[in-house]
């Protein structure tokens, strides 16, 4: 079997895996990208492309109170340059706006991977699309041997160091019902994202942290079966922050105006099933204006009403009362009385759907240090290991701020500390050992 040799491997070619890789080739290094999928691109390539952060600390602990938020002041810090560094691949589609919990700008990612890899090969380097990567293993001078099947079958690839970067574990149904209470969860991600760099990292000493449930979705319409990832961004019902969100005992258990992202964890956690309501001018703005500027405009409602999912409208609660009883939710007749129901719900007509979470990448995973070290039991680094992206734990945990803002500055700064460790001078003994060989 054919072996051949680089300074850096990454494994993953999305947001955090071309930045780590790009990074690591202006430093100097040979690198190769090692994807699973046949294109590379992975969730950022279907994303909305906003590159967004909070502005401030504060407004990210604001957002963020969980006590496994442990990076997201780097992604805070890192916005302005991650900007400036991005914009000299594409630039950017939109002027700044605001996003969620921050601000951000729109880009065409597909442009920026494409000019991405012109930098990865210019340098000597590779990114290679569909490779399942079967195992990684220490070799006898400290760096790695990489083994796995491509399309012209078994390879192997020998490196210094090893960036892990393969976009959290969202696509595997069993952290998808874990995350949900054994109740299970749509997908609204990238389907390739399995968990198996966690499990590579694992393999070699490192440890996760699964104990951070957190994970960024949000609600669709039950019913509603994507069909493509274009569908997931045209079934969110990003309108849920303006309504009222109840379970199936009719109750409210979520802060709704925390955002549609916090409402499908919220739901997720309370049994993976809600009833949501808005009312009629929340509805007319949210067909007639995108949810963020730039992005398309579309009546969610509607589509989701045309593609079999659960959705109505009644001009009154008691009206809904009967038809939600239908879909197995009992709603009291004590919910008017509640201030925020009267107030949001209005006195026109009250758009309703029945919805589910979806999953579009998870919070916990391999734990690591500010400089993206993979760290093991002890807490200790464990030497050339590095992790970005939704693959690395506790950049956020009970809240939300950007994960394309957040693959960036955590996959470069993977990039140039993996390049820095790998073209260090090899020890003498070390050099003897192996021949020569990094
Ligand atoms: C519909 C949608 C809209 C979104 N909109 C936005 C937005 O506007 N703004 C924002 O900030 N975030 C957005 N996101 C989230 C954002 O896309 C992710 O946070 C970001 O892409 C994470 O980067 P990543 O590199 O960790 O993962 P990805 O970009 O998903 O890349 C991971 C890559 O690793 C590959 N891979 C998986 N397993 C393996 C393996 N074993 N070996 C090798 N490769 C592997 C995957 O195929 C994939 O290509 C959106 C996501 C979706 C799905």
């Amino acid at each position: 079997m054919n072996t051949q040799d680089f300074d850096v491997l990454v494994l993953g070619a999305g947001m955090a895996g071309m930045s780590a890789a790009t990074e690591a080739a202006a430093a100097g290094a040979r690198v190769a990208v090692l994807e699973r999928a046949p294109m590379i691109g992975g969730s950022a390539a279907i994303s909305g492309g906003y590159v967004w952060a909070p502005a401030t600390e504060d407004d990210l602990r604001q957002e963020d109170q969980g006590e496994y938020q442990l990076h997201g002041a780097k992604v805070v810090a890192g916005y302005g340059e991650a900007h400036s560094w991005l914009g000299g691949f594409s630039a950017p589609l939109t002027q700044e706006r605001p996003a969620l919990a921050g601000r951000g700008r729109k880009y065409d990612l597909p442009l920026a991977f494409s000019r991405m890899s012109q930098v990865i090969q210019r340098a000597g380097g590779m990114v290679l699309p569909a490779v399942e990567v079967g195992d990684i293993v220490r070799d006898s001078a400290g760096g790695f041997l990489v083994r796995g099947t491509t399309d012209a079958g078994s390879a192997a690839w020998r490196s210094r160091t090893v960036i892990v970067a393969t976009g959290g574990r969202q696509a595997d149904p069993k952290a998808r019902a874990e995350l949900s209470g054994g109740a299970g969860m749509a997908l609204r991600g990238n389907a390739y994202s399995v968990g198996g760099g966690m499990n590579l990292a694992v393999s070699l000493g490192g440890v996760l942290n699964l104990e951070n449930k957190g994970f960024y979705g949000h609600l669709f319409a039950a019913g509603v079966t994507p069909v493509s990832p274009v569908d997931f961004i045209a079934f969110a019902l990003y309108q849920s922050e303006k309504g009222i969100l109840l379970g199936p005992d009719g109750s409210r258990f979520a802060e709704e105006t925390r955002g549609d992202h916090n409402n499908a964890t919220a739901l997720a956690a309370h049994g993976g099933r809600g009833l949501l309501m808005w009312s009629e001018e929340v509805q007319a703005e949210a067909a007639a204006e995108p949810f963020v500027a730039g992005s398309p405009q579309m009546d969610r409602w509607q589509i989701s009403k045309d593609r079999g999912g659960r959705v109505g409208v009644g001009s009154s609660l008691a009206e809904i009362t009967e038809a939600a009883a239908r879909w197995g939710y009992a709603i009291s007749p004590d919910l008017a009385s509640d201030p925020a129901v009267s107030e949001r719900l209005g006195r026109g007509r009250i758009y309703f759907a029945d919805v589910v979470p979806a999953i579009t990448y998870t919070f916990g995973g391999v734990r690591a240090d500010a400089r993206g070290e993979v760290l093991d039991s002890a807490g200790e680094v464990l030497g050339g290991v590095y992790v970005a992206g939704a693959d690395m734990s506790d950049i956020y945990h009970k809240g939300y701020g950007g994960g394309l803002c957040a693959a960036v500055v955590t996959g470069r700064e993977a990039g140039r500390n993996a390049a820095s460790e790998a073209l260090r001078p090899v020890p003498v003994e070390a050099s003897a050992a192996t021949g020569g060989q990094p």
